[in-house]
This record gives structure tokens, sequence and C-alpha cells, in this order.
């Protein structure tokens, strides 16, 4: 692995030739003959594994989607074809001597029982996390020793972007589940020796309890997902907590709506917390690693720092799939550079992003890698909604999410999809749960809702219905669920 402190500094031109070189020998020693689904694209696409020399080769083969792992009728583990899959003849057919002269080394002064060891350490699955999402199948993602060794590196690198200093104690509340989020904050505290508390969140100990923990352990860094964050803060301040020992708060997992690092400062402050750095970190399932934004003194968004070593990113049109030039709105995509067990490469993630790929120096940390724009809208978040089609219109309820966690005057939200008289040939009706901010009235925000909606989306809520906070948090599962119920279907099915 390259020494991070060089390459973070380096010019975009070793950069991109670090990145060609790395991605010639990926595909010729390990994609292509170990990997069983890409192995067969490359064939039906009548690419060889020579062709891809340069990043921009990559255009030579087609776009993955999260649609080829998902298992069909023929193949209900169609997952297991992402996986590098290497034997004892493909390894000497793949590798070139220079790789192999190791392994006869081991084989001569230690034995073939070493040898298979080495390779077991290199490519057996020993660690998984899951896909989130309600309504497609979980897929898992699978990890062998070589890849916590690169968890290890990224938790390293993350702590190095975010500023965290060694003596720091990280609480760690993103739910406790075979998720990236969760892991990657563990991995990291093992891997820079770091105090790091993991909760669970507040399904494991709730939110009391995580509040006593944090106190408890006088924290210094408090990790978890914006709208947990945000509550845990909120009960914190109205219960005159003493929170004064954080400086720094990690959002992850999901997207940071504009206003709510705002909030949080002004939630943090009122528990004796003064001038915290508030940022966001993106990580998805499949990259099997998470990029931060760097902190500064006025929270800006200033983009997710990436490990050009380690994977290429492109920006892609989401609809003709054609690569997008610097800075421009697209489709992430995603090709990793040293990856192995379960294995995507060309991968869309889903995820759009308005302002693309930034490769100039970032102006506050003066990193020179590669940033993704901060302003990212994820699909995972949609995807436990299928049916976005509201009353005849496409709803993009992200945008909704985003406009409702922006507003000062709302508390909390949900969004309810129901069918007039519950029954299911009748039109849909969208209902909005509010739960205000203390001292503002209720029909202001109301109003405000309803305009906002009226001017921002194609859609007016049919209701708006008003619950106090805890019977809003209860509905939503801020401490029940693993993920906020912000979207309820309760259309019947026809
Ligand atoms: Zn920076």
């Amino acid at each position: 692995m390259t020494s991070w402190q060089r390459l973070q500094r380096s010019s975009r031109t070793e950069q991109r030739a670090l990145q060609d070189a790395l991605l010639q020998r990926y595909v010729r020693e390990y994609l292509f003959p170990f990997s069983p689904h890409y192995r067969a694209l490359f064939q039906q696409h009548g690419v060889r594994p020579e062709q891809i020399r340069t990043v921009d080769d990559l255009r030579r083969l087609p776009l993955s989607s999260k649609r080829d792992l998902l298992p069909t009728q023929d193949e209900p583990q169609k997952f297991k074809n992402f996986i590098l899959q290497p034997d004892p003849a493909s390894i000497r057919a793949a590798w070139p001597l220079s790789r192999k002269l190791p392994l006869l080394w081991t084989k001569w002064t230690h034995g073939a029982d070493a040898v298979r060891q080495a390779v077991r350490r290199e490519f057996a699955p020993c660690f998984m996390t899951f896909t989130t999402g309600r309504s497609a199948e979980p897929v898992p993602f699978f990890y062998s020793a070589h890849d916590i060794q690169t968890l290890h590196e990224t938790g390293r690198r993350l702590v190095d972007v975010m500023s965290l200093e060694s003596g720091y104690r990280v609480a760690n509340i993103f739910p406790y589940a075979p998720h990236l989020a969760f892991w990657q904050v563990f991995f990291a505290g093992q891997a820079t020796g770091m105090m790091a508390l993991s909760t669970g969140g507040g399904k494991v100990m709730g939110s009391s309890g995580d509040l006593r923990a944090i106190t408890r352990l006088r924290a210094d860094a408090l990790i978890g997902v914006p709208g947990y964050v945000y509550h845990l803060l909120r009960r914190a301040a109205a219960e005159r907590l003493d929170l004064s020992s954080i400086r720094v708060v990690v959002l992850g997992a999901e997207r940071v709506p504009p206003g709510m690092k705002a909030r949080i400062c002004s939630l943090l402050e009122e528990t004796g917390a003064r001038d915290v750095r508030v940022f966001g970190t993106y990580g998805f399932t499949e990259a099997r690693m998470a990029f931060a934004e760097c902190p500064t003194k006025d929270n800006a968004y200033t983009g997710y720092h990436l490990y050009p070593d380690l994977a290429v990113f492109e920006v892609v049109d989401p609809k003709t799939g054609e690569p997008k030039g610097e800075g421009e709105d697209g489709e992430l995509v995603f090709t990793p550079l040293d990856a192995r067990a379960s294995t995507v490469f060309r991968y869309r993630t889903g995820d759009l992003v308005r302002g693309g790929l930034r490769n100039e120096p970032c102006p506050h940390c003066g990193r020179t890698v590669p940033r993704i724009s901060s302003d990212l809208t994820r699909e995972s978040s949609l995807k436990d909604l299928q049916l976005l089609k509201v009353k005849g219109t496409l709803v993009n309820l992200e945008d909704c999410a985003m406009l409702l966690g922006s507003m000062p005057e709302i508390e909390e939200w949900q969004i309810e999809l129901r069918k007039k008289d519950d029954d299911p040939l009748e039109v849909d009706e969208l209902i909005l749960h509010l739960a205000v901010k203390q001292g503002c009235a209720e029909e202001v925000a109301a109003t405000k809702v309803r305009e906002t909606f009226r001017s921002r989306l194609e859609v007016m809520p049919n209701r708006v219905e008003f619950l106090g906070l805890e019977p809003m948090l209860r509905k939503i599962g801020m401490e029940t669920e693993m993920k906020e119920k912000r979207f309820v279907d309760a259309r019947p099915k026809a």
C-alpha cells in the first residue's frame, strides 16, 4: 500500500500514473483470472485484460449494478460470482514470476501448508457486512484478512483527514449491525489505538444509556447517523446535560441535510460544547471503505477526500452511462484497485452527485487527492420505498427529506402514503406527520410546509397531522429501529 502521507500531497499526474499501474495489475492478476462474473463479462464483450492499460480504458467495459448481484430464480446465490476464487492452477497461470517467487520461497522454506495459509489470508472470506434497504434482499459482501487490513488502513486515513487527535475518546453511536459504518469506526479505533466506545446506538442502550456513556466517557468525538445524533443532542440539551468535552461530531451512513450542521452546533452550545467541528463521511457496503470531509472552522461542505491508490471513481450520466467531465453532475461509479473477496468493478453506486468530482487541491486542507462533492443524493434512502409514484407524479422522496430536515420549525417528521378510504383502487394520499419545534405554532409550520412543497416539489400533502415529540419519536422508531422510519407506504395492494 502506498504511503498515505506522501500520496495525499502528490501531484495529480503522479496519482494518475499510479492508478494506471495499479489498475493494469489488478485486472490482469486478480479480477480477470479469479472473478467468475467479470471474466465472463470481459469475454462477452470481447475485451482482453491487456486492453485495460489506463483509467480511461475503463469505459471499454460495461457498468455493473446492484441488479447483477440480486438473486434470480436460476441463481439464488448470485453474489458468489463476485467473490475472487483463485486455485493453484489459475494462480500459476495468472501471476508473473515476480509474484510467484515469494510463494515458491515460502514453499521451499516453510512447506506447502504455509503457502496455502498465505493464499487463504489473502483471499478467503472471514468477515461480512450487508447492503441495507428493506425492500430488496440484502446482499452480503465478504472481506478476506487482506481486506480487513485495508479497513484498518482506511480507518487510519479517516482519522487523519478528520484531524482526530490520538488522545481523543470517541463515542461510536452507529447501530451495532453488520453494516459498514459501525465497523469502519471500530477498525479505525483498532488501527490507531484511539479509545473508542461503541454503544451500539439507540436500539441497544437507548438514548439515555448512550448519553450516560458519553458524559461518563467525557467523549471528545461523537460519531453516528445524522438523525440519531440530532435526537441525542436535543435530549441532552433538554436535560441540561454537560457535553462540553465534545470537540468533533462526525456524521455518516446518510446524507447530511443542509442546515443540519448548524442545528447540531446550536444544540451543542446549549450543552456547553463550543467551537465544535461537524462534518460528514461517505461510504457504501460495496466499497468496503469510507471517505470523509475535512474539518473547517465554519463547518463547510468540503467534499469527501478519496484514496486514489485504493479506488477509482467516475461520474457518469445516469441515463446513458457516458462519463461526465470534472465537476459535472451525475451518478458515482466505483472501481476498486486492491480488493479481494467480494469485488465489484465499474459499479454504479446509485448515488447522484451534484458538483461531481474535483481534482484541484482542497482549499481547506491542501490535500491533492480527488474529492467527491458533498452534495450527494443517496439512492439507498430510496430503496426502502420502491414505489415513488405518488398521485401520478414521480416524487423524489430524498428531496422531501432534505426539505423537511432543513426547516427549523420542524423537529421530526414522517411521510405516509395511503389510499383514499384504504381502497386499493382509489387515489393516492400523502399524509405528513409533524412534530413542531417548541414555541412554534402548528398552523404556521403547516402553512410553510405546504408552500415549500408546492414551490419545490410537484406534490402537496393531503393532510398534515401533528404529534407531540415523544409519540413522534416512537412512530419513526428512533430508538427501536435500525433505521428511522421516515417514509411509510401504507397503500393496500390491489
Ligand atoms: Zn480538505
